[in-house]
């Protein structure tokens, strides 16, 4: 059966290098969103509580409450989080309505707009939000700031970061005159933390993590890709030259050759290959993925038992012209993981 095989020294290799470049291990937070990037979130989430991680992000309650009993802090990014949910997890609030909503005892996560305009309230509304905040009672346990431009750097990427600063300025004399405690205050992701120096109470790794760096920086880390993905033989012909293979039999034999089919498919989060698809598809060691793909396996002139399609996803991502976070938060959840 075809499976994602995790290297879970690899792992321990990426945390290594951004906790040196931290200085620290402690503020590093994991952001497990979106099934781990495809990597299976609570196989990552045991990895990442081996490897002491305290604090993680995922997408919205239902992956948290899979993961509430291995971590100290859990932050739901979207939607609500129940009443009846564990106390470690918490809410990102992003609008003013929402904190005249929820519950107070619920700990949640404010999220700020640094400029790049997607999510959070805006910095004019801080001080209305901390009224609401004092006044109900609120469990404030963060405020966060993104910034758009971790990959591309440069101006903007200043600008988002110096008006994130000015925001937990703001948040710190907020929290003075309306003599609350402090929350954690956090901004960078994985590129803006290889860009800075500083980097606040704790920083949102995602990426970087699994293995890759968007951003092109001087002198990059050298991070491991921890995923490989591995389909197995499920049959072989050995074919005549102009012979056919699959649907519309779009693929035709160039020489008399051995061709086997292999069980992942585009219903497994992968790309359906077809007679347009431009250029060529290939599996780690260079067989190339022959048009059409089906829902659950494909064709190569191979006839290896179990063949690697990428160990670096990289190679596909320049291929689909997307970038890795797109290639792998597609993988189904249902591939099977396994741990080495
Ligand atoms: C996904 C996400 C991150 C992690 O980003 P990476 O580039 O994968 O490190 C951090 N913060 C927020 C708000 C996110 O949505």
């Amino acid at each position: 059966m075809a499976e994602l095989l995790i290297n879970s020294q690899a792992f321990k290799h990426n945390l290594n290098l951004i906790s040196t470049h931290l200085k620290s291990q402690k503020n590093l937070a994991l952001v497990l969103k979106d099934n781990a990037y495809g990597h299976g979130l609570k196989e990552m989430a045991g990895l990442a509580r081996e490897n002491g991680i305290e604090s993680v992000f995922v997408k919205n309650e239902f992956e948290a409450l899979q993961i509430c009993h291995y971590f100290k802090h859990i932050t739901a990014f979207y939607g609500e989080v129940s009443q009846d949910a564990p106390s470690n997890i918490y809410q990102c609030v992003q609008t003013l309505d929402t904190l005249g909503s929820i519950t107070p005892t619920r700990g949640f996560e404010l999220e700020v707009n640094c400029g790049m305009n997607r999510n959070g309230i805006s910095v004019d509304c801080l001080k209305d939000a901390f009224t609401i905040i004092a006044k109900r009672k609120l469990n404030l346990i963060g405020v966060f700031t993104h910034n758009g431009f971790g990959d591309e750097g440069g101006e903007d990427l200043k600008r988002q970061e110096s008006n994130s600063e000015r925001i937990r300025q703001e948040v710190v004399s907020l929290c003075t005159s309306h003599n609350l405690p402090l929350p954690r205050f956090h901004a960078s992701n994985s590129s803006g933390t290889f860009r800075q120096e500083s980097c606040n109470d704790i920083v949102r790794i995602g990426l970087a993590g699994y293995g890759y760096l968007c951003a092109e920086i001087d002198n990059p880390p050298p991070l491991k890709p921890i995923a490989s993905l591995w389909a197995d033989r499920i049959c072989s012909h050995t074919l005549k030259k102009g012979e056919k293979i699959g649907y519309g039999g779009v693929w035709q034999m160039q020489e008399d050759r051995v061709v086997s089919s292999y069980d992942l498919g585009y219903g497994d989060g992968l790309f359906r290959i077809h007679e347009h698809t431009h250029g060529k598809l290939l599996c780690d060691e260079g067989e190339q993925i022959l048009p059409r793909m089906s829902m659950d396996c494909f064709s190569t002139l191979s006839e290896k038992e179990r063949i690697c399609l990428f160990r670096d996803v990289r190679g596909w991502a320049r291929f689909f012209d997307t970038i890795p976070y797109e290639i792998l938060t597609k993988l189904s959840p249902f591939i099977k993981k396994r741990v080495l």
